[in-house]
């Protein structure tokens, strides 16, 4: 008797054992050479937890340092590091949030307290509310805030930061590497597809297209355009992305009106008109809307 409690005892540490020398998935992440200094940690699109690292992260190499564009999932901070002194000997000085989510805030506290953490005044208060910036974590928070716009640094490593409305979040920074005519569109422009609006974080789809239409008409002077989660695009893809969810917009409150279901909205909202873009988020993107417009008196 003694014996087979010992003897399950033994197994049951050798399987815990086991358990803890099961390699963990390799992070791998792939980088991206937009610029001499300017380079893209690229995301995949969220969905396949075992691959998915957290948003498109912009490496913008000044004279000064490292200044990172979000910093990726939790967990993925060694990754991260590795990749950037892949391609510069530099520290990392400063990070730019482009908004609360985790999957770009997630490595806030890892690089630490040393590096400067910059985002809109809306998105801190919402990462205030994140378990991961709570009691000590909260020395990890944003130090330096804005409102409308920011300019950090000067000449070829100027950055400007814009804050132009509600959209994703009601925090969510466009940034600007003006000397490289690049922008950095964190999740107000994700991927080709419905877009998705946090409406606990102040999110609003119902504002996104007009919030987008300020971002055409407020940042000239780009070519490239780093969004979310998804390869590198274009100033006309971002029109077109902006005219889809003015579109989408349009549509649902139409059905809306009409009485239709969310199911029969996304059926009759047709995506093909749209080059490269899927309907695996329409369905959200309209009950979201719905959701926003039922709350409106
Ligand atoms: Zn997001």
């Amino acid at each position: 008797m003694k014996r087979t409690v010992l003897l399950g005892t033994l197994v049951v540490a050798g399987m815990a054992s086991i358990a803890a020398q099961t390699p963990a998935a390799p992070k791998v992440i792939d980088i991206l050479k937009l610029k001499d200094n300017l380079y893209v940690l690229t995301s995949s699109t969220p969905g396949n937890p075992a691959t998915f690292s957290g948003g498109n992260v912009a490496v913008f190499i000044t004279d000064g340092g490292v200044t990172l564009v979000d910093d990726k999932l939790a967990g993925w901070g060694q990754a991260v590091l590795d990749k950037v002194k892949s391609v510069t000997d530099k520290p990392i000085t400063r990070i730019i949030n482009t908004h609360t989510h985790g999957d770009h805030t997630g490595n806030d506290n890892f690089f630490g307290t040393s590096v400067e953490i910059v985002a809109q005044d809306n998105t801190k208060a919402n990462m205030e509310k994140m378990d991961a910036f709570k009691g000590d974590n909260a020395k990890f928070l944003p130090k330096k805030t804005y409102k409308d716009k920011l300019t950090l640094g000067s000449g070829k490593d100027r950055i400007d930061l814009y804050y132009f409305g509600a959209g994703h979040t009601n925090g969510d920074t466009f940034v600007v590497f003006p000397a490289l005519r690049v922008l950095h569109t964190g999740d107000m422009f994700a991927w080709k597809d419905g877009p998705f609006c946090d409406l606990t974080n102040g999110g609003s789809c119902v504002a996104l297209p007009r919030t987008l239409q300020k971002v055409i008409a407020g940042i000239k002077d780009v070519d490239t355009i780093i969004p979310g989660h998804s390869p590198m695009q274009t100033p006309a893809d971002l029109q077109m992305f902006q005219r889809f969810t003015a579109d989408l917009l349009s549509h649902s409150i139409d059905a809306q009106k009409a009485g239709k279901s969310v199911d029969d909205a996304a059926a009759s909202f047709k995506v093909d008109k749209y080059p490269g873009y899927k309907n695996e988020r329409v369905k959200a993107a309209i009950q979201s809307i719905y959701d926003e417009l039922n709350k409106k008196p």
